[in-house]
């Protein structure tokens, strides 16, 4: 059974994500769990590539469509290393971002579309769909606040350039969350959309009772 979870930056998907793990964990279910990008070594280094392009490094900004590519290479990887054999090992796969993430950021932030996202999605990942997709947005303003203030704090502690929300502009922002919103309309039957705020406790009891839900 393979989930995703999707979400803009600062929606608690890696903690919700971490949460879902330990509880399946200890229902005895096998779970593996990664994120995207990252969760090979090549992914990894992928993952550095994207995040050093948007510092002041030596990198530059990266063309969209490169950025986009990138994405799918490291998708490809993680299917073959990881998430195909973890599904047939009947392993329960918790994915942190998908072709979701690529629609919404690449194809909605950086106003590739959708129809080039997809194409590459059937081409790259022989189409693999999650079973289910667990979607947070909450609304955006609140979540662009924290997401500036975590970044801030990143800066302020690593002394670091890399500061997204500034470059970007909330328009970037508010391009992925209407992608996110039209992915959600289109595909209803595999994406959950988690709207509400609430505290982390009661989004993971949410997120349980959907998850064993569907599982069982
Ligand atoms: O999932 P996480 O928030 O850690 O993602 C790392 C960074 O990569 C974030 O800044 C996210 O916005 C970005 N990203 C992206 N395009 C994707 C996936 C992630 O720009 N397809
Ligand atoms: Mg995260």
């Amino acid at each position: 059974f393979f989930i995703t979870f999707e979400g803009l930056d600062g929606s608690g998907k890696t903690t919700q994500l971490r949460r879902l793990t330990t509880s399946l964990t200890k229902q005895g279910h096998k779970v593996v769990s990664l994120r995207q990008p990252g969760g090979t070594a090549l992914g990894d280094r992928i993952r550095g590539v994207v995040l050093d392009s948007r510092s002041e490094s030596s990198l530059g900004a990266i063309a969209p469509v490169a950025e986009l590519t990138l994405m799918f290479a490291d998708r490809a990887q993680a299917i073959a290393e990881v998430i195909l054999p973890a599904l047939e090992d009947g392993a329960i796969v918790l994915c942190d971002r998908f072709t979701d993430s690529s629609e919404a950021y690449q194809g909605g932030g950086r106003e590739l579309g959708s129809e080039r996202v997809l194409a590459l999605h059937v081409a790259v990942c022989d189409g693999l769909q999650p079973d289910l997709t667990i979607l947070l947005l909450p609304p955006l303003e609140p979540s662009l606040e924290r997401a500036r203030n975590r970044n801030q704090r990143h800066v302020a502690k690593l002394g670091t350039d890399e500061n997204r929300f500034e470059r970007e502009g909330d328009a970037f922002y508010r391009r992925i969350y209407e992608k996110y919103q039209e992915i959600a309309a289109r595909d209803a039957g595999r994406v959950v959309t988690i709207a509400e705020e609430a505290s982390i406790q009661v989004i993971e009891e949410k997120i349980y009772k959907i998850v064993s839900a569907r599982i069982s």
